[in-house]
């Protein structure tokens, strides 16, 4: 059979770990033998991040603003410890957070359903979809520790010289201390992008924050989104039979566990770091979700939500072949292709993405999965390595390709 043709490049985000071996993996076995792959190739690593000083990061997110349609590979995120591990110069911060910053927009965060794999929470029956902001908060902060007492104050200066103050505290002693921000414009598009994504989806949305303690900041995200729903979004969700809530985030967490699944909840982007990984892990596993960033202007990153299974990747180092599931990464993949197959008119590229998925999930429903997902069957499965599953799911897909 032919190899499927493409007319622009994706953007390609290599990584770290055990994610950049089953990347190749996944390329190699499940990609290149169908598709006449077009990448513009960014290495994310993180050798090559410090060997650059980062610039391949910005690169690389400056590359999907102009191809619109971006894959990343789970990056190591670097501290102190892994500077020592690595021999790195310097360390630079989440190759996530600068990509996210460049982008701007909402990352959506929806779990992989395979028939026998049940979730944790059992009135869960559709999917909860997570809409993370992926601009400022935490991500964006300034923080420093101080170590004897005094004042610490939020100043503002306006390019006018006029100048605001509010005291942070007066410290009795040493401490730590963090600055924050949020812009709204930033706050405005991750509303917009979660309504449009809500509306194409044909899901509710529940926005959730703090509002009650952080009466401005909070406050800020609660009104602007409560503002973009009434004046741009509420005819639409009517016709669409689907509806906007605000809820505070604790009553939001115990509605979420009540709730039978099937809408979006929009979350701050700490929050939606959080909550997607409990509700990966009540969903089976942090490998079945996908994730992807959808910017203001029409741009997409798909990704994993998980981080390099560094755990897995010290026991590959030793020579053992372990079970780490490459869904998410088989998912991410297949989603990009399928939008560049979107955007470039390539119905048979969609077609193969769509393929690429079922044939993954069949596998899984088949009884053939990583550790992570056999342990959660009542009745057990013995579980495979990432290589023989990879192979499983080519074999599979191959069969879809040949009717
Ligand atoms: P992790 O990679 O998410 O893995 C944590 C644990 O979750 C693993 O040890 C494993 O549990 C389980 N797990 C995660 N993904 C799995 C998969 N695909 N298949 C099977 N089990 C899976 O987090 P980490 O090991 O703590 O972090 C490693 C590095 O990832 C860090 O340097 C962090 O900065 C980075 N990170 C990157 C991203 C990203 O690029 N998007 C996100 C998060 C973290 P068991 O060991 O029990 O099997
Ligand atoms: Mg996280």
């Amino acid at each position: 059979m032919e190899k499927i043709g493409m007319k622009t490049p994706l953007v390609e985000m290599d990584g770290d770990e055990m994610t950049r071996v089953l990347w190749e993996l996944v390329k190699k076995n499940l990609i290149l033998p169908f598709v006449d792959l077009k990448t513009e190739y960014y290495d994310l690593c993180v050798q090559n991040r410090d060997a650059t000083c980062d610039a391949v990061t910005v690169e690389a997110a400056r590359a999907i603003l102009r191809h619109r349609v971006g894959v990343k590979c789970a990056t190591i995120t670097t501290n102190a410890e892994r500077k020592k591990e690595y021999g790195l110069k310097s360390i630079f911060p989440s190759p996530n957070a600068t990509i996210r910053g460049i982008l701007d927009g909402t990352v959506f965060r929806k779990p992989i359903t395979a028939r026998n794999i049940k979730p944790s929470v059992i009135t869960w029956e559709r999917p909860i979809v997570i809409g993370r902001h992926a601009y400022g908060d935490i991500y964006r902060n300034a923080e420093m520790s101080v170590d004897a007492p005094g004042k610490v104050e939020l100043v503002y200066t306006g390019n006018d010289g006029s100048e605001r103050r509010v005291l942070v505290a007066d410290m009795k002693e040493g401490g730590v201390v963090q600055g924050v921000h949020n812009y709204d414009a930033s706050i405005r598009s991750f509303a917009r992008s979660c309504f449009r994504y809500a509306l194409d989806e044909a899901l509710p949305v529940m926005f959730a924050a703090k509002d009650t303690i952080s009466q401005v900041y909070d406050a800020r995200f609660r009104d602007i989104f409560s503002h973009v729903y009434e004046t741009e979004y509420k005819a639409e969700f009517a016709e669409k039979k689907i509806d906007y809530m605000y809820a505070l985030i604790d009553d939001a967490v115990a509605r979420v566990v009540k709730s039978a699944g099937g809408f979006l909840w929009a979350c701050k982007n700490y929050d939606g770091d959080v909550m997607s990984d409990m509700i990966a892990s009540a969903t089976g596993s942090l490998a079945m979700m996908t994730s992807v960033l959808l910017s203001p202007d029409g741009c997409y990153e798909y990704e994993a939500a998980h981080g390099t299974v560094r755990k897995h990747y010290c026991r590959y180092r030793n020579g053992e072949k372990p079970g780490t599931n490459p869904i998410a990464l088989i998912f991410a993949w297949a989603g990009a292709l399928e939008k560049r197959a979107e955007l470039d008119g390539i119905p048979e590229l969609a077609e193969f993405a769509r393929q690429l998925q079922a044939a993954a999930l069949q596998t899984i429903e088949g009884g053939l999965m990583t550790g992570d997902l056999a342990a959660l069957l009542p009745s057990g499965a013995t579980p495979l390595n990432s290589w023989d599953f990879i192979d499983e799911v080519a074999l599979r897909l191959a069969r879809f390709r040949q009717v």
